[in-house]
């Protein structure tokens, strides 16, 4: 969910949508499960989270707060004000200033039918288009966020149940969505027609009754309630879970499958399987594409921990350089990317990373990280290698350039920011301060993921980030639906 304001207004223009959803039906600790879930998904977003749950009589509770899972819920007495068998929960990034929390999902809202609570990992790329048209109407906006315009689509949808409500709200958004949503009936999951945000579905089995059902971003999230994976919610369905089971509708014309791609480059967790295919398998054989396409003479090869980790494995095992920790990470700092400005950016970085002389004095260094943005982090990280004593520095970035900005989901900055948009190779190479540097190609990257290449009418991925192509509509940003970057500099 990303804020409605006008798109690329000062404020607004950095997408800081990576969020965790996690759904459960069925069981005397859905709180409890919930907050664990979250807790497993705090990757993707960990600047606030939510829950809702669902106690007999139709009754909703919640409890929403600003920080960590365990900050927000690690306190019994919270998940025990949370009663009921069914609950959904949500954790995101922070939208800008305000960091508000009335844009803390779940969000919920009391329809005729009863209540209705939301949860939603993605971007509607014509929210503020439909915004704009609901306010005319009249609809009063309790958040800046996407995810609104849909509970406002279902409140005045003439349709009688819940149901054909939701699903007469989603065939008017574009966008990238997976959605957990709770009403008195059942808990409901969705994927958007493309499928570009995941969404799993999970059962713990019970001895005596019903299973609990479970839904949730990624099998990580499955993993630490003791759930089974069952599978993965198909692109375009909905899937009803209630006390007679779990039905599936398939109400959209199908379409070809886009999965964000970055999900396997960085996003997801190591742990998790994504559609079929383990992430961190994924991230090692991207590692050893880039090692067969961009062979260098080296000593060791380090990764940039932790999002580098298995990419370099895979470089170190298939060019035979040894693996060696050269930084090592402080893991009680966030990640570097939340942080608001480039001065603190850059204090993120030192506080996050320092250098093992041990193992970079005197040595000719592979330095292998996921992905380049707007480039503070290799900047720092080849100078603090360089300061170790390293005798060269030869980065490995296991994505292709990052060009475009997502408008889908993924927290990018606006392409006047990006690097690689502005460019190229050899000029990235001299900025950050490396002997070299390369990135994996396109193809290699559809090769680790088991094609023979990139297959421009059907890619089967999305992967607009690097290329453009960019398969939903960005009606909310008609310059770069059109190929036009507004904020380029002239
Ligand atoms: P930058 O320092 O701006 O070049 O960002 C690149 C670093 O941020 C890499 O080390 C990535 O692991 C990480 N990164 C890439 N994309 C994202 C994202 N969407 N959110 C958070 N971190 C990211």
């Amino acid at each position: 969910m990303t804020p409605t304001h006008p798109p690329h207004d000062a404020e607004e223009d950095r997408f800081r949508e990576e969020c965790g959803v996690f759904g459960v039906w069925n069981h005397a600790d859905a709180a409890a499960l919930t907050a664990l879930g979250l807790h497993a998904l705090q990757h993707r977003g960990q600047e606030a989270a939510g829950i809702v749950t669902l106690a007999p009589g139709g009754v909703f509770h919640h409890h929403r707060g600003l920080g960590l899972v365990g900050d927000i819920f690690g306190d019994a007495k919270v998940i025990g004000a949370l009663p009921g068998r069914a609950a959904v929960g949500h954790n995101r990034y922070a939208t800008t200033g305000e960091t508000a929390l009335r844009n803390v999902q779940p969000l919920f809202a009391d329809f005729a039918f009863g209540g209705f609570a939301v949860a939603h990992n993605g971007n509607l790329t014509n929210a503020a288009t439909l915004r704009r048209e609901l306010v005319r109407r009249g609809c009063l906006f309790q958040s800046s966020t996407d995810t609104e315009v849909l509970v406002h689509l279902i409140a005045i949808s003439l349709y009688a149940n819940v149901l054909d409500r939701l699903i007469d709200a989603l065939r008017q958004v574009q966008g990238a969505y997976s959605l957990v949503a709770l009403h008195q009936g059942g808990l409901i999951g969705v994927r958007d027609p493309l499928g570009v945000r995941p969404l799993v579905i999970g059962r713990l089995p019970h001895a005596t009754a019903a299973p609990a059902w479970i839904l949730a971003s990624e099998t990580c999230a499955l993993d630490i309630v003791g759930a089974e994976f069952v599978r993965d919610v198909d692109p375009g369905e909905i899937v009803v879970i209630d006390d007679s089971g779990l039905r599936s509708i398939k109400p959209f014309e199908q379409q070809p499958r886009r999965f964000c791609i970055f999900e396997y480059i960085y996003f997801a967790r190591p742990d998790s399987v994504v559609e079929g295919t383990g992430v961190y398998e994924t991230r090692k054989r991207i590692g050893a594409e880039l090692a067969r396409e961009s062979p260098v003479p080296a000593d060791v090869v380090v990764p940039v921990p932790d999002s580098g980790v298995p990419a370099a494995m895979g470089y170190a095992a298939e060019s035979g350089i040894p693996y060696e920790l050269g930084i090592i990470r402080n893991h009680y700092v966030g990640r570097t990317f939340i942080e608001p400005t480039d001065q603190i950016r850059h204090l993120g970085v030192k506080l996050k990373h320092s250098a093992n002389r041990a193992t970079l004095n005197g040595r000719r260094v592979v330095l292998v990280d996921d992905s380049i943005v707007r480039g503070t982090t290799s900047r720092k990280i080849v100078e603090m290698v360089r300061n170790a004593g390293a005798a060269e520095v030869h980065m490995r970035i296991s994505s292709p350039p990052t060009t475009h900005s997502c408008f889908y989901g993924i927290d990018t900055p606006s392409r006047r920011e990006l690097l690689a948009a502005q460019h190229d190779v050899a000029e990235m190479a001299r900025l950050i301060g490396a002997d070299s540097l390369a990135f994996i190609s396109l193809d290699g990257l559809y090769r680790a993921l088991g094609r023979p290449g990139r297959d421009r009418a059907a890619p089967g991925f999305c992967d607009a980030c690097f290329t453009g192509d960019y398969a939903i509509p960005l009606t909310d940003w008609p310059a770069e639906a059109a190929g036009r970057d507004p904020q380029a500099a002239s």
